[in-house]
C-alpha cells in the first residue's frame, strides 16, 4: 500500500499513552499507526524526533461573529488563529453574529457566510431562545452538534435567556432526540451591577453563588427530563462538587473550563485592566487550584477556548471601566500553550492535554471522526515542541483584534506545524496558515 504521508515521532500521543510511533495517512484520513522506525511506501516521510505529535485540538466554544458582526471576528481571521494554535476543529456558537443561529435559515447564512473561508473545519452550535422551541428539531436535523441556552443576559438583545420553565421545556424537547444542550450558567439574582476600574470589585459582582444557583437549576432540569446538559465555562472551584455529585448520580451532565480560568488569578490583574474582563470571570488562585483538581479528577471534562473577540474600542470603553467593556478572551491561537505551561508545572502529561483538548471535546460535540490519533480518524496532526518557550506577542496573533491578557507573557510549548486532513497549513518559517483555507463545514455526525 502506498501512502500520502507518514509522520514519526518519539512522542506520539496515542489514546493508550504517548510513545515512539508513526502514523500513516491515506487520503484524508489516519490508514495506520505502527511503529516509529516501521517501512512504508509514501510520497512524504516526516520524522519529528523529539517533537510530540498530536491530534488537532477540537475546540467547541468560539463566538467567530460573522455574519453580521464579522468586524468582530470573522470565519477567516478565528481559523487562521485556530491552524496556528493546533486547533484543526472549531465549533461556532450561535450568538454574536447576526441573525443568531436559531432557525434554519440562519443557519444557512452562517454556511454561507464560512464557505470557502475556513482554514480548519467548523462545525455550528444551534441556539435555543424563548419562543425558538419550533426550531429545535429542524435545526437538529440539519446537522448541528446541539443547542446553546443562557439563563441571564447573554449582551446582545437578539439573543435572550430562557427562564427555568423554558430551560426545562427546552431540555425536554432535546431529550426526544438526545441532542445536547449546553449552557451559560449564571443566575441574575445573585449579580450586582459593576462599574469602575477595580477588577476586585467586578469579581465581586459576579459570586460563584451566582454559578451555583444556575446550575442547581440545570441538574434540576436535566434529571426531571432526562436529557443531556453540558455547563459552559466553568469558572467558579465550588461548583466542582455540586457536578461531581450530579455525575455520580447518573445525571447527564457535562462541564468545560477554559484556558484564562486556569493560567490566570484575579490577584494579578491590574486595575483597569479589561482586556481581562469575562463572564462569570476570572477568580483567585485558590479557585484556581480547585479548578484544576477538578479538572484533574475528571469531573470538569474538557478544556475549550470561549474565543470571543471584540473590537478594541468596545473592550476598552469607558478607559478601563469594567462595567461597559465587552466580556470576553479571545484565545484560540494560544490556549494550547496556556494550558500546558502550567500543566506542565503541575506534572500532568501530553495524553491530559490531549484528553481535555482534543478526545473529550470531539466526543461532547459527536464529531466521531475527530480528537484522536488512530486509524480511520481523519489526519488532522499537531507537531508541537513541549519544551520550547516564547513571549506572546499579539502582532503574530491571527485573529481579527489580537487584544489579548496574554501580552508579554512567556509561555511553554509551541506549535510547529498543524496538518488538516492530511495537508500542512502553516508556513514553516513563519508559523502562520499559507496556501488556501480547505476547512470543511461539519454536521453532526
Ligand atoms: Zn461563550
Amino acid at each position: 500500500m502506498r501512502y500520502d504521508l507518514v509522520v514519526r515521532s518519539q512522542r506520539t500521543v496515542l489514546p493508550d499513552g504517548t510513545r515512539a510511533a508513526s502514523v500513516a495517512v491515506s487520503g484524508p484520513a489516519i490508514a495506520a499507526v505502527g511503529e516509529y522506525g516501521a517501512r512504508y511506501d509514501a510520497d512524504r516521510d516526516i520524522d519529528l524526533g523529539d517533537l510530540a505529535l498530536l491530534p488537532g485540538l477540537v475546540d467547541t466554544h468560539v463566538h467567530v461573529n460573522e455574519p453580521g458582526r464579522t468586524e468582530w471576528e470573522g470565519f477567516a481571521t478565528a481559523t487562521r488563529a485556530a491552524a496556528a494554535g493546533g486547533v484543526t476543529t472549531i465549533c461556532d456558537m450561535p450568538l454574536n453574529s447576526l441573525p443568531p443561529t436559531i432557525s434554519v435559515a440562519a443557519l444557512a447564512d452562517k454556511r454561507a457566510a464560512a464557505a470557502g473561508r475556513c482554514w480548519v473545519d467548523v462545525a455550528f452550535w444551534g441556539g435555543a431562545v424563548p419562543g425558538s422551541q419550533a426550531s429545535l428539531r429542524p435545526l437538529h436535523d440539519a446537522g448541528v452538534i446541539g443547542f446553546k441556552c443562557f439563563l441571564l443576559d447573554s449582551g446582545v438583545p437578539e439573543f435572550p435567556p430562557l427562564d427555568a420553565a423554558g430551560l426545562r421545556s427546552v431540555l425536554s424537547e432535546l431529550a426526544e432526540v438526545d441532542a445536547l444542550l449546553v449552557v451559560h450558567a449564571e443566575d441574575a439574582a445573585e449579580i450586582k451591577p459593576a462599574a469602575g476600574r477595580d477588577f476586585g470589585s467586578f469579581v465581586a459582582s459576579r459570586p460563584p453563588v451566582a454559578e451555583r444557583r444556575a446550575i442547581e437549576k440545570v441538574i434540576s432540569a436535566a434529571a426531571g427530563t432526562g436529557a443531556r446538559a453540558h455547563i459552559v465555562h466553568l469558572s467558579a472551584a465550588e461548583c466542582v462538587a455540586m457536578l461531581a455529585g450530579a455525575k455520580a448520580a447518573g445525571i447527564r451532565l457535562t462541564a468545560e473550563t477554559c484556558p484564562h480560568y486556569l493560567y490566570f488569578a484575579a490577584e494579578q490583574v491590574p486595575d483597569g485592566a479589561t482586556e481581562f474582563k469575562c463572564c462569570p470571570p476570572i477568580r483567585d488562585s485558590v479557585n484556581r487550584e480547585a479548578l484544576w483538581r477538578g479538572l484533574e479528577a475528571g469531573v470538569i471534562d474538557c478544556v475549550v477556548s470561549d474565543h470571543s473577540p471584540c473590537p478594541p474600542e468596545l473592550k476598552y470603553s469607558g478607559s478601563g471601566d469594567f462595567g461597559e467593556a465587552w466580556g470576553g478572551i479571545a484565545s484560540l491561537q494560544l490556549g494550547l500553550s496556556a494550558v500546558w505551561t502550567v500543566a506542565r508545572r503541575r506534572g500532568r502529561a501530553l495524553d491530559d492535554i490531549v484528553r481535555w483538548m482534543a478526545a473529550a471535546p470531539a466526543s461532547l460535540a459527536g464529531l466521531a471522526a475527530k480528537g484522536r490519533l488512530a486509524p480511520g480518524y481523519d489526519a488532522d496532526l499537531v507537531a508541537f515542541d513541549p519544551d520550547a518557550s516564547y513571549v506572546v506577542d499579539p502582532a503574530r496573533l491571527q485573529h481579527r483584534h489580537p487584544v489579548t491578557p496574554y501580552a508579554g507573557r512567556t509561555l511553554t510549548g509551541r506549535v510547529r506545524q498543524t496538518w488538516l486532513r492530511g495537508t500542512s497549513l502553516l508556513d514553516a518559517e513563519s508559523g502562520v496558515p499559507d496556501g488556501e483555507p480547505a476547512g470543511r463545514l461539519l454536521n453532526r455526525d
